[in-house]
């Protein structure tokens, strides 16, 4: 099995994972040309992608469903609701025989991998996050979230991967340029993530099967790199895991353990 992190931040959002056969997206956030691009640039076969899971209709991450519904033929996991907003917002159908309808709550088989779309608290109409299992490989990509849940943290046990939203530092937030109605929003309840409720969150859930973790849309203005490294790396202290930055405007494709790598 293989994730990549193909672009993450408020400008753009798609996350990638491949069995060798089949590649599943999460979010429609980057262009046709740059899926189509970051995933050769980290050596994964674009022509495997099969469909894109979206988690909720903020820009940032359905830009190019448009682009990808007259160019492709890939299918779209979506909630109701979530395809019903998108329709609004692009103007444009998800035609039926591409759409493969989701609850949240519950757990779709696709192809032989489990996908299980599950709550967030986020100002969408019906936001979700996705744990991904295929042949004892377990993943979840976890971003626009206001504040970690106790369902959150359940589905983020007894993972493999975890690729987790360290957006803000509340400091960084308060005191930067932002607009106060904008500011306001991404402190709420169902804003973003700061640091520190990432590394409420990535503390509860810790265990020795958790290898990779993954901090995913941090902020341009409002965080620093550096600051979620030192963050995470004390949560991460004493455990297994490796800890990576996902990027706006580069891929990322951290190395798998060799056995979960294999597990396909
Ligand atoms: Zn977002
Ligand atoms: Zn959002």
């Amino acid at each position: 099995m293989q994730y990549a992190a193909l672009a993450s931040g408020s400008k753009g959002n798609c996350h990638a994972f491949c069995d060798g056969e089949r590649t599943l997206l999460i979010d429609a956030g980057l262009s046709l040309k740059q899926v189509r691009v970051r995933m050769e640039s980290l050596g994964l076969d674009h022509r495997t992608i099969k469909a894109v899971a979206l988690t909720h209709e903020h820009s940032d991450h359905i830009g190019a469903v448009g682009v990808m519904l007259r160019n492709t033929d890939w299918a779209f996991l979506a909630t109701p609701e979530t395809k019903l907003a998108v329709e609004g917002i692009h103007g444009s159908e998800i035609p039926h025989n591409r759409w493969i309808p989701l609850r949240a709550g519950f757990a779709l088989d696709w192809w032989g991998w489990r996908v299980h779309p599950f709550t967030l608290p986020h100002d969408a109409a019906d936001p979700v996050a996705y744990r991904v299992e295929v042949s004892g490989f377990s993943a979840a990509v976890v971003t626009d979230l206001g504040h970690p849940t106790a369902l959150v943290a359940d589905h983020c046990r007894d993972l493999d991967l975890l690729v987790l939203e360290a957006n803000h530092d509340v400091e960084m937030l308060r005191e930067g340029g932002y607009p106060p109605t904008l500011k306001a929003r991404i402190l709420s309840r169902v804003g973003h993530l700061s640091n520190v409720s990432m590394a409420e969150l990535l503390a509860s859930v810790l265990s020795p099967r958790l290898r990779t973790v993954v901090m995913a849309h941090l902020s341009e203005q409002n965080n620093d790199p550096e600051l979620v490294r030192v963050v995470a790396e004390e949560v991460l202290r004493g455990w297994q895991a490796s800890l990576h930055l996902a990027h706006q405007r580069q891929a990322l494709r951290p190395e798998l353990p060799a056995t979960l790598a294999a597990s396909h």
